[in-house]
């Protein structure tokens, strides 16, 4: 097959989140199943051109946006290339993304978001036929390309280089939408009929997730829990009953880990690796961790990580109400984080309190990332809601016990010790209030000063196998059922 994957963000040359280790890694292990995969992403400032030999293939393809023709320049990767079979193409236009950040600055989006990833989404399909790829499959990911499959559907179906070509969005994040001023449909150039509550419409704006969701041919998520729980008030931000009417063609694919970068045997970013056959690393990473986030080492003083996005969806609110309670249960914390203000000046406050007991960046810091991965004993996500969350299976690898939420993707992959200690490999609660996560803190620790052989299940966690290699299998048989073969469908699913 020929797959196009469109992704506003893809590891190694933007980041904000988890979609970007997704994009980075599962078109990969797709061409490494024998398709032919472009990633399309945008060419941002924040592009190592010079590092990854990031060249033009193609100037000046011409886009329709807003009544006009945009210039766009199609550039190509020439050294990155893990498989013969895939290529990572940007889309460059100097106006919409040679900017500081990828979607805003402060906590202020880019106000022009809805032209910058309109002009994206449109050309993608300039792009395509400008480098001759007939696509059999488009793979959208998150509201940034929502319109793709809008585009398919009511502009491109007339054009017969995209006649067998099929849609898939995938959702990372039900929270961010897309939502714009009506007039963004004249800023798309699609006709206004679209305009109405069962397709583009959300309440006199327009949605581009809602629209990608409506139009495309099959609609995925994260976990599996996480395509239930889309389906609910609580966890479907407004679009539960868009979804509901998907539910037929709406899947759970768990995200997967690139273990070629999430591995401390492999993991050049430590200041030691390890392995499960020797684990003494471990310690000297908790000690440099320690000591670069200016904390005291000792040996039974358990840490706890934290690497997030500060954001409400990560369930700050519950350390915040905790208090000193969090560093009276005996724990050093080392967090790493950026986002909304008010967090930053809750974590400072937190620091300033215990000083001795808490180490903070607020940042972003890949190393620093790998470092907490390998150098915590436990690592804490008490998210209200978690599509499928990544860290958790990092810190799996890196022999470091998650301590969650059992909500989405960390329902899906993390089982309790304290019920179950053959399978169990972290802690878990799932009432969203501070007790619960207190109670569950507490758990953990117990379990860290009295386990006589902690080695052992220390190992047995490094040993589970999150990789890629079965969910990238789910996403070929989707793609198949959707050109029209069923054979492997039902036995993966
Ligand atoms: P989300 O996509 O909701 O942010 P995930 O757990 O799926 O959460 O993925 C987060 C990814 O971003 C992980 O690779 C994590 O290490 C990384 N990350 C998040 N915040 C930071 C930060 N401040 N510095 C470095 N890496 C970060």
């Amino acid at each position: 097959m020929n797959i196009v994957f469109m992704t506003p963000e893809v590891v190694p040359f933007s980041k904000t989140g988890g979609l970007a280790d997704v994009s980075g890694a599962l078109p990969i292990e797709i061409a490494q199943e024998g398709h032919n995969v472009v990633v399309y992403s945008p060419l941002y400032k924040s592009v190592d051109t010079k590092r990854y030999n990031i060249v033009p293939v193609k100037r000046s393809i011409f886009v329709p946006i807003s009544g006009r023709m945009e210039s766009v320049d199609i550039y190509e990767s020439l050294d990155y290339r893990p498989n013969p079979r895939i290529r990572f193409l940007f889309l460059s236009c100097e106006k919409y993304f040679k900017r500081e950040f990828l979607y805003g600055e402060g906590n202020k989006d880019y106000p022009d978001n809805h032209e910058r990833f309109g002009l994206f989404s449109r050309s993608v399909f300039e792009a395509l036929k400008s480098l001759n790829f007939v696509p059999d499959i488009i793979h959208c990911n998150d509201w940034q390309t929502g319109i793709v499959p809008v585009y398919l559907k009511c502009i491109y179906f007339q054009d017969s280089f995209f006649s067998g070509t099929k849609s898939l969005i995938t959702i990372h994040n039900m929270a961010y939408q897309g939502l714009f001023e009506s007039y963004t449909m004249d800023v798309l150039m699609l006709p206004w009929s679209l305009f109405n509550y069962k397709e583009l419409e959300y309440y006199g704006k327009i949605n581009f997730l809602k629209a990608g969701i409506v139009f495309a041919d099959a609609v995925t998520t994260v976990s599996k829990k996480y395509a239930e729980e889309i389906r609910t008030q609580e966890y479907g931000c407004g679009l539960e009953g868009v979804l509901e009417e998907r539910k037929n063609v709406l899947y759970g694919i768990l995200n997967g880990v690139d273990y070629s970068v999430w591995d401390p045997s492999v993991d050049s970013l430590l200041p030691q690796k390890y392995s499960i056959k020797d684990l003494s690393g471990k310690k000297e990473c908790k000690k440099s961790l320690l000591k670069k986030m200016g904390l005291d080492y000792s040996d039974n003083t358990p840490v706890i990580g934290i690497i997030s996005r500060l954001a409400d969806q990560k369930g700050f609110d519950l350390l915040f109400e905790l208090n000193e309670r969090l560093v009276n249960t005996g724990a050093k914390f080392v967090i790493l984080g950026t986002g909304d203000k008010k967090y930053h000046e809750h974590f400072i406050g937190l620091k300033n309190k215990s000083p001795d007991r808490i180490g903070l960046l607020l940042g972003f810091d890949n190393a620093l990332a790998h470092l907490i991965e390998a150098g915590s004993d436990f690592f804490l996500m008490p998210s209200k809601y978690e599509p499928c969350g990544l860290n958790q299976m990092y810190s799996l690898r890196y022999g470091t016990f998650p301590i969650v939420r059992g909500v989405g993707g960390l329902d899906d992959t993390i089982i309790d010790l304290d019920l179950d200690k053959e399978r169990g490999n972290g802690f878990k609660f799932y009432n969203y209030n501070p007790e619960e996560l207190l109670k569950t803190i507490e758990r953990a620790l117990r379990f860290y000063r009295e386990e006589k052989d902690i080695e052992r299940y220390i190992k047995r966690i490094m040993e589970l196998d999150f990789s890629w290699t079965v969910s990238a299998k789910k996403y070929t048989a989707l793609y198949e059922k959707l050109l029209g073969k069923d054979d492997r469908i039902s036995q993966l699913f």
